[in-house]
């Protein structure tokens, strides 16, 4: 089995105190694959003293170099990349067609676009009377998430690197595999040592010591609401500048004069897309009263025949979901949407027919959800679709809106 360790300062150490570690699940089989040793606040500190000893160095290094860095990066992940497609594949379920198409191929799609970007900026322009210049931050902390996890971590190492930052990443500790491979990439793509830095470990120890750490300058994090919070409230202490990307729970809306079959086809699988569990899943589909009851006849029945798999074959099924966690809390939303009142129209509770193991989840569509119920305001993240019914545009679009009004009373 393999115990992942930290990447500090070009090296990979195990933690200053080794204390516990955290067992990676493949979630298809419920087997432990790998695991990590969680680190602690002196693991951060050690990974963020790497990365300020590594900034002025890289931070004036011509451009040119660090883009061809990210070169020699996405040289590798290309020759590499049958190894992260797996390793995504393992860590969270993403079904191997998914993970090669979408999954892993966003890193080397990412470092492309990061270099197009860099190439066009004016890192140096006029404004009226000032010289406007585009320098590195300094030290970025990076916090990720498990169900995109190349997407996300590649959105934010490749411009920060590109940029003239160093960095510290923190993945999920759900996730680690990926990101393992990320640190191989560029250990062998040979960067100056510090430039990038990997700490396994909790968001509530790991992260938190991030946000709050001095000589960390600005936190880009992407996770639940509730974590951004943290995050946002801990780095205001020393007055980072933070970004984030948090949760969702998008809306669709359906009118009756559109290709009914084709919409509900696309709405259908995007939210199913990734067993449900992405930011941007059109969660809620808010359709016309005239064709209401079509559309959840339709919905219903594509949710029905959506097929669920093993992640380790090829095509183009449902994985499981990524975790024994997020299993329960899916299972939690569909009880409650049941005990709200929702009318359940396909899937369910339980694992779908044919599977004694593993954390696969019955596509689920429930109908008549109206935004006082619980399940259409949390984010589920798992393969349930909600149906709403409207009848007139301002009533569609005001119940788009509502979820994202904060001073509305939540049920
Ligand atoms: P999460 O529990 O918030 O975790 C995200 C990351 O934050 C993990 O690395 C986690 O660490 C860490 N974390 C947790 N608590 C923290 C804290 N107090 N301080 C600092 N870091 C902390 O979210 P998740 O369940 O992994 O990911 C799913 C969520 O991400 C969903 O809400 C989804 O919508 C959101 N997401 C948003 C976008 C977007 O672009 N808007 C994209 C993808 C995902 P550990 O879990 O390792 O302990």
């Amino acid at each position: 089995m393999k115990a992942l360790q930290h990447y500090i300062g070009g090296c990979w150490v195990g933690p200053v105190a080794p204390g516990s570690t955290y067992p990676v699940i493949n979630p298809a089989s419920e087997e432990q694959v790998a695991e990590i040793q969680m680190a602690s606040a002196a693991d951060v500190d050690l990974a963020v003293a790497a990365a300020v000893l590594a900034f002025p160095a890289f931070a004036t290094a011509p451009l040119a170099e660090r883009l061809d860095s990210l070169r020699r990066i996405k040289a590798i992940f290309v020759r590499r990349f049958d190894e992260m497609v797996h390793a995504i594949t393992t860590e969270m379920g993403a079904p191997l067609d998914l993970s090669r198409k979408s999954q892993a191929a966003a890193g080397p799609d990412h470092i492309d676009a990061t270099i197009v970007a860099a190439g066009n900026l004016d890192w140096e322009t006029r404004m009226g009377e000032s010289n406007v210049v585009y320098e590195p931050i300094g030290v970025c902390g990076l916090i990720t998430p498990w169900n995109w996890p190349i997407n996300q971590i590649m959105a934010k190492v490749a411009p920060a690197l590109a940029a003239g930052c160093t960095v510290v990443l923190k993945p999920s500790e759900q996730a680690p595999l990926s990101a393992q491979l990320v640190a191989e990439f560029i250990d062998e793509a040979r960067l100056p040592a510090g430039v990038f830095n990997l700490v396994h470990g909790s968001g509530p120890t790991v992260g938190h010591a991030m946000s709050a750490h001095p000589h960390i300058d600005m936190m880009s994090f992407t996770g639940s609401t509730r974590a951004g919070v943290d995050v946002a409230r801990t780095a205001a202490d020393s007055i980072k500048r933070v970004t984030q990307e948090l949760g969702g729970k998008s809306p669709n809306i359906v009118f009756a004069d559109s290709d009914l079959e084709k919409a509900i086809t696309e709405s259908v699988r995007r939210c199913f897309n990734n067993t449900g569990q992405s930011c941007n899943a059109p969660t809620r589909l808010l359709v016309e009263d005239t064709v209401y009851d079509a559309a959840a006849q339709l919905a219903a029945r594509l949710a029905e025949s959506t097929p669920v798999g093993d992640p380790a074959s090829p095509g183009r099924h449902l994985g499981p979901l990524a975790s024994r966690m997020q299993f329960d809390k899916v299972q939690k939303c569909i009880e409650m949407g049941i005990a709200e009142g929702a009318r359940l129209i396909a899937g369910g509770l339980g694992r779908p027919t044919g599977f004694a193991r593993g954390f696969y989840a019955r596509p689920t569509v429930f109908a008549d959800v109206h935004n006082q119920m619980q399940i259409a305001r949390e984010e589920i993240f798992g393969p349930v679709l909600c149906l709403m019914r409207f009848k007139a545009l301002d009533e569609a679009v005001a119940h788009a809106h509502e979820h994202l009004d904060p001073s509305h009373p939540r049920p």
